[in-house]
């Protein structure tokens, strides 16, 4: 059977014969990843932390989703953004940081903030979406978009010195992120006001893109149905079961009507 030949050059499999030796992955498990097409929103602190990951794992193509430029204080976290970035679009900056990581992979850049019905659009023609956006607006739209599509969704956020991870699969008894946001509240603090330390977006950064490459290439028990709370104050981490709401609005039974 050469059929792995095929996916992969030679190039790539020595450049990723370290990941090709984890049993759960082999060679199938990094052509899933060659494959894929993850859509990335928001090219921020989580962002490049998930992105730079996925990238040197070797996922295929990227679409990566921004409407900012990069600023003087982004650069304490935010790695793939450099001193001679400053004003560019973060996600050309990021684009030209991920092919430097990776020449072999595709990075598509969108610099705009898209409406619900071009971001749906966009959902559609990808196999995961990470939400590395701190806008909640945007977080609930994506989660509509990927229920509709049934797209798997891993959520990240950090502030201060915390974390949470989550992924939303949207199985028929797994709850969704309205489920999550009506049983937490929904998270307004933004790290210009409560700030962020530079390792712990990245911490949680690299959970998300861990759970990514087990979700494309299908190994592992993911945090579907689970959350998971990182406490870098304490180094405490906590995962947590997350029901589904029955009348949630975008994911419960609608009530019968008569
Ligand atoms: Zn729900």
């Amino acid at each position: 059977m050469d059929i792995e030949q095929d996916i992969l050059s030679d190039a790539e499999i020595l450049r990723y014969s370290r990941h090709i030796s984890i049993k759960a992955m082999d060679f199938e498990g990094q052509e899933k990843l060659k494959l894929a097409k993850v859509l990335i929103i928001g090219a921020g602190g989580l962002g490049c932390a998930t992105s730079q990951y996925l990238a040197v794992a070797g996922v295929g193509k990227m679409t990566i989703v921004d409407f900012d430029h990069v600023e003087v204080t982004n650069l304490q976290r935010q790695v793939l953004h450099h001193d001679a970035d400053i004003g560019l679009a973060k996600v050309d900056s990021a684009k030209a940081s991920l092919c430097q990581l990776n020449p072999h992979i595709e990075v598509n850049a969108i610099n705009s903030l898209l409406s619900e019905e071009e971001l749906s659009q966009l959902v559609s023609e990808h196999q995961l979406v990470l939400d590395c956006t701190d806008n909640v607006q945007v977080r609930e739209q994506l989660n509509r978009s990927c229920f509709k599509h049934k797209v798997t969704f891993i959520s990240a956020a950090a502030i201060r010195m915390e974390g949470t991870v989550t992924v939303f699969n949207y199985q028929a008894d797994s709850p969704c992120y309205q489920c999550y946001s009506a049983l937490f509240g929904e998270q307004h603090l933004t790290c210009v006001e409560s700030g962020i330390l530079a390792p712990v977006v990245g911490l949680v950064g690299c959970i998300q893109a861990t759970e990514a490459i087990k979700t494309l290439a299908e190994f592992g028990d993911n945090l579907a149905g689970r959350i998971l709370m990182v406490d870098a104050m304490t180094m405490e981490f906590r995962s947590m079961k997350l029901p589904k709401q029955p009348l949630c609005s975008v994911c419960g039974t609608p009530a019968p009507t008569e």
